[in-house]
């Protein structure tokens, strides 16, 4: 079964049409890595997902709840996808426990032990087990986006959503990021990645997508679309991420 479907979705800021009539079916457990040019939609998408923005034409469905259908399950929707950013955007001001607690303390309403024992066990989860208790200014990027990572796991999301988790860390601190990812797509976690990490695309991936200007353009296996790109733009564009 579909657990995100978007049917003829369009997304317009103004007059720029930025989703172009997409349609989409992603099943439970698949890997989706999303790669294209800037500009091409793809963090649009991400943010289509989780509600962060409306759609503007069609109609997108997650988990069985229409983004159309109201604020109620508008909520709901945030609570099945977890998104991580390129830019960690943890509480500044909060620990690495409280920031993970933070989701099932506010958002599922937990007690506060019980809130850090889940926090305790996503930090352990992520390897920072030792670090609960440092600020974010504290901690390397690797280790910022990693307690990220637990903090979007612990409302107990049924999707996980990364926008380019990777690119703002230095190349030495990408791959514990990328491991504690790789471990959550061998656990069955269903993920949609825009990254420009190929490799990540190869080895985890399960389905690689090529979006430009608002559409699907490319959607296959990411072995075959890598090893024989048959579209010349996206022989074009991994020319310049490799
Ligand atoms: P990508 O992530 O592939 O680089 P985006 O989804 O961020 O692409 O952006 C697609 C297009 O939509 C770009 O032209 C961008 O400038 C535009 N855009 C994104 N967000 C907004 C916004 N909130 N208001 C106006 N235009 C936006
Ligand atoms: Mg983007």
């Amino acid at each position: 079964m579909s657990i995100i479907e978007f049917r003829q979705v369009s997304k317009h800021f103004g007059d720029l049409k930025v989703l172009d009539k997409v349609d989409l079916n992603i099943n439970q457990g698949e890997v989706v890595v999303l790669i294209g040019p800037s500009g091409s939609g793809k963090s649009t998408l991400l943010r289509c997902i989780n509600g962060l923005e409306m759609i503007t034409g069609g109609d997108l469905v997650v988990d069985g709840i229409s983004v159309l259908s109201g604020n109620v399950n508008l909520r709901e929707i945030r609570q099945e996808a977890g998104m991580v950013f390129q830019q960690f955007n943890l509480f500044p001001q909060l620990t690495a426990e409280d920031n993970v607690a933070f989701g099932p303390r506010h958002v599922r309403g937990l007690s506060r032990s019980e809130s850090l024992k889940i926090s305790h066990e996503l930090l352990e989860k992520v390897g920072l087990a030792d670090k609960k208790k440092h600020l974010p200014a504290e901690l390397s990027g690797g280790q910022q986006q990693r307690v990220a990572i637990a903090r979007a796991l612990a409302i107990k999301p049924k999707v996980m959503l990364f926008d380019e988790p990777t690119s703002a860390l230095d190349p030495e601190l990408r791959q514990e990021v990328l491991s504690v990812m790789q471990r959550l797509a061998e656990e069955g976690m269903t993920m949609v990645v825009v990254t420009h990490e190929m490799s990540f695309a190869r080895q985890v991936g399960s389905r690689l997508i090529f979006m430009e200007n608002g559409k699907i353009a490319v959607d296959g296996k990411p072995q075959e679309m890598l090893i024989n790109p048959s579209n010349p733009r996206l022989q074009d564009f991994l020319k310049h991420v490799e």
